[in-house]
């Protein structure tokens, strides 16, 4: 009989004993990758869940924010346009005074949570349709 190749007696040619698959730190090892993936897939489905309903019932302090701003920006226009335009405090600008080539908007704002804007009287703040989206 001819000599082997390699040693049969060589343990590198042996599989690894069982117990070096199910070790303590192995079985801890491979459970503490398991929560990571269960955590980022929670973290996914939130970030998932609030991207689809973007349409949009989450509204966020950022989207009161920015809603808030956009007021602000609506009655600066509305201030300018009671003078530009030699109109009282009780007149409606409507959004075609407002938006467009040389007017103070170059498209009408819009609230980034879904909410409607009420331009209203120059006396009075701009509005928006969400509750907690005012100034
Ligand atoms: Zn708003």
């Amino acid at each position: 009989m001819p000599d082997a190749p390699f040693c049969l007696r060589s343990n590198a040619l042996r599989p690894a004993p069982l117990s070096a698959n199910v070790s303590r730190f192995g079985m801890r090892k491979h459970l503490a990758t398991i929560i990571v993936i269960a955590i980022a897939g929670l973290c996914g489905l939130v970030l998932l869940s609030n991207y689809l309903s973007s349409g949009r019932m989450v509204t966020t302090a950022a989207d009161a924010a920015m809603c808030k701003n956009n007021l602000i920006a609506i009655g600066k226009a509305k201030a300018q346009w009671v003078y530009d335009e030699h109109k009282t405090t009780n007149d409606v600008p409507s959004w075609s005074d407002l938006v467009g080539t040389n007017r103070f908007f170059v498209s009408v704002p819009e609230c980034r949570a879904g909410g409607v804007y009420t331009i209203g009287r120059v006396g009075e703040p701009a509005r928006c349709s969400l509750p907690g989206h005012g100034l």
